[in-house]
């Protein structure tokens, strides 16, 4: 009889531990980082600069993305965004529309519907395309007011970067910086103010226009992740963050290797934040991708520990190949092999448990 009960209790901490393996522990977060125009060239330039090294390599699973859109075979930043944001290929600059026009639901309005806080923090004006891809639904990237004004209808958290004219100095005289008030926003026109908010509704319109490039704009990008993550960690059910590190595209299509490597290394700075909070954490989903690479860049030569490296482009334009992607974190073995750039709304949705 003893025999028989140490040999029940054996099997059943057997299958117990079996179980609890096999169940995968779902996340309750998400940051979301978008490296434009980042492809392996433009890592692996930061990296060798960096004495071969960079956060980044703490993800533990990595992939590809495919970036063509719905009409063509190099996507811009619109159509790139929509499909990471929305799930859907759609035209070359449009914004948070398939490809016959009807607006999509994005992960973050989709997360807000869920009662999950959610925030956008990017090195450029927060009406630019990637941005806009979370937010708004226009036919066409350029329409800087009306994506503007897309915010207004959202209840985003925490949204910071440049773009304040779009807001303050607009054709149709409205300003959305007083109407953002009236909706309990707290305004923040430089970085000291808005590492003072701790709490509530923050919308950071640090710049006139777009963010100055690195090295100019100092740790913009990552001390305002680690802002907007002190106000969304402060929602019990969960928040979506996405992360733009904007101007690594810009320094590409300039074919400027120096200034690829300068943007790369704020965007590693600011998923180093991402990376140290998901695992103090433990319930923060990471992905790290890009929207498409630019500048055909490869690397011929270089010495390890500085910038000086032989890299050639092939184009001042996007290239068409796929994209790494990079996730920890749980969940994070979702992201692993080839995928279409469409396949993360529906993978965050289900990792989030977001009901539609
Ligand atoms: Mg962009
Ligand atoms: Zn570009």
């Amino acid at each position: 009889m003893k025999t028989q009960s140490i040999l029940y209790l054996i099997i059943s901490l057997f299958i117990l531990s079996f179980l609890s393996a096999s169940a995968q522990k779902k996340p309750k977060n998400v940051i979301f980082l978008i490296g434009d125009g980042m492809g392996i060239s433009q890592i692996y330039s930061a990296m060798v600069a960096n004495g071969n090294k960079l956060a980044l390599e703490r993800c533990t699973y990595a992939g590809f993305s495919k970036t063509y859109s719905a009409n063509n075979f190099t996507t811009d930043s619109g159509a790139g965004g929509t499909a990471l944001a929305c799930g859907v290929k759609t035209k070359n600059g449009m914004i948070g529309m398939s490809a016959d026009s009807v607006a999509v639901e994005s992960i973050l309005t989709l997360a807000k519907k869920n009662e999950l806080a959610t925030g956008i923090v990017v090195a450029c004006g927060v009406t630019h395309a990637t941005p806009a891809a979370y937010i708004a639904h226009q036919i066409n990237r350029n329409m800087y007011d009306e994506i503007a004004a897309d915010y207004l209808k959202t209840d985003i958290d925490v949204f910071i970067g440049g773009g304040r004219k779009y807001f303050e100095n607009r054709a149709d005289d409205r300003n959305l910086t007083n109407e953002l008030k009236v909706k309990n926003y707290q305004i923040a026109y430089n970085l000291a103010d808005l590492k003072t908010i701790r709490n509530g509704k923050l919308a950071g319109l640090l710049y006139e226009d777009h963010n100055p490039a690195m090295p100019e704009r100092g740790n913009m990008l990552p001390e305002s992740t680690m802002a907007a993550l002190d106000i969304l960690d402060n929602n019990k059910k969960g928040f979506f963050l996405m992360v733009e590190g904007s101007q690594i595209d810009w320094a590409a299509h300039d074919n400027n290797a120096k200034q690829v490597i300068k943007e790369m290394l704020d965007f590693d700075k600011t998923i180093e934040v991402a990376l140290n909070f998901a695992q103090k954490d433990g319930n923060t989903l990471v992905i790290i991708t890009a929207d498409h690479e630019t500048g055909g860049m490869t690397i011929l030569n270089g010495t390890f520990g500085t910038d000086e490296m032989k890299a050639a482009f092939s184009s001042k334009d996007h290239s068409g190949i796929p994209v790494p992607i990079f996730a920890y974190g749980p969940g994070a073995e979702n992201f692993s092999g080839f995928m279409e750039n469409t396949c993360f709304k529906a993978k965050i949705e289900k990792l989030l448990k977001l009901k539609n």
